[in-house]
């Protein structure tokens, strides 16, 4: 049986760069609360975002869930229901309950019209998703909630190194979060940040994910334990070089897919004004039965695309509320993430995308 091609392959330093900063960490005896690794990548960060503020945090849920405490959202959000589950989970966690507004059904997505609709005295955020790394409709949401007050926490889970009319995309918003999970395009093993122009935001956040303690023998706010490790920063400090050969890599994967693929599935459509980083490969079929043939086939060949984001998350368990989201609905039935990864072979991305192609003809 031939090697299984997952859906992403976290990607691995070269051993003899992690092991220099390894060593470091043995010298110093000190494995977390904001090392010199995790203050090296925070900087470094700070950098590569050309952001004001960059707080390193545990993972990407806990970034998300910072930032509504940070602004105090509470009572209602409105959020999109096509994204990762922890989108939703962490807004309910929180005690805020998710209002859903359904996604443009090319760009997938949130729709700032269905936003503006959704609106009432309880929501008091909007928490939008760059799905895929594709950026919202910044400049309608920002109009939006500046018109009612409302706070805007990006979920930029995906975007990394995107760029949205020349600017690193996580400044727009009150806060932008990132994940850096190991699945992710850059990544700290388990890691997250949340990303701010507002220093009043950040002081908090700051706070927050050391147990509100500001000073030795004072607690200033209530907290959390969310702080990065210095493994993790290791971990960071030692992709973030490689950065650039990672993107270039995705983006020839994504081109060569999209070159064998174009006219046989739908792939999403860019919004103006990005510079993508080619994370993820999502493309449309048909409908369900189309997708879940297809997948079989895949199967098959010991290739184990995702459906990335199935189910709508509207249709949560927990979520009791109905909600109408059926663009969101009907695009989860026919969305797939094909694999791409740092050592996926332009042969395996071709075996992958005639596979397809026959199936979809058929
Ligand atoms: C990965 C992801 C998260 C959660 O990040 P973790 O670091 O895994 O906690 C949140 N939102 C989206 C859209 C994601 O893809």
């Amino acid at each position: 049986m031939k090697n299984p091609i997952y859906v992403t392959k976290p990607f691995l330093p070269k051993k003899k760069t992690l092991n220099m900063y390894i060593n470091e960490i043995y010298l110093s005896r000190r494995l977390t609360n904001h090392g010199t690794l995790v203050r090296e990548l925070e900087q470094k960060l700070k950098e590569y975002f050309q952001a004001k503020n960059v707080i390193l945090v545990a993972n990407g849920t806990l970034a998300l869930q910072i930032a509504y405490k940070s602004m105090n959202i509470k009572g209602k959000a409105i959020t999109t229901p096509f994204s990762f589950v922890a989108t939703t989970s962490s807004l309910v966690w929180e005690g805020i309950k998710p209002i859903f507004a359904d996604i443009d059904p090319k760009k997938l997505t949130i729709d700032p019209e269905k936003i503006r609709k959704a609106i009432d005295p309880t929501v008091t955020g909007i928490v939008p998703v760059h799905v895929y790394g594709n950026a919202c409709d910044i400049e309608r949401i920002k109009e939006i909630s500046d018109e009612y007050g409302l706070n805007v926490v990006y979920d930029a889970a995906h975007a990394f190194g995107v760029k949205y009319r020349g600017k690193n995309i996580l400044n727009y918003g009150d806060a932008s979060i990132i994940s850096f999970h190991a699945t992710k395009l850059f990544h700290t093993i388990e890691g997250g940040a949340i990303v701010t122009q507002n220093d009043d935001i950040a002081h908090r956040a700051r706070l927050m994910r050391d147990f509100g303690i500001a000073d030795i023998d004072k607690v200033e706010d209530i907290g959390i334990n969310a702080k990065m490790n210095e493994f993790e920063a290791a971990m960071g400090l030692s992709i973030l070089g490689q950065v650039g050969k990672i993107i270039a890599k995705r983006k020839a994967v994504w081109r060569e897919y999209h070159d064998l693929l174009d006219g046989y599935v739908e792939f999403p459509e860019l919004t103006e004004g990005v510079e993508w980083n080619y994370s993820y490969v999502p493309i449309l079929l048909k409908d369900e039965s189309q997708l879940l043939k297809l997948v079989k086939v895949l199967e098959e060949k010991a290739i184990y695309p995702r459906r990335y984001f199935y189910p709508s998350l509207d249709t949560l368990p927990y979520i009791t509320e109905r909600h109408n989201s059926p663009i969101s609905r009907n695009i989860s039935e026919r969305v797939l993430c094909l694999p791409t990864y740092s050592e996926i072979s332009t042969e395996e991305v071709d075996n992958i995308a005639r596979t397809i192609k026959m199936e979809v003809r058929s």
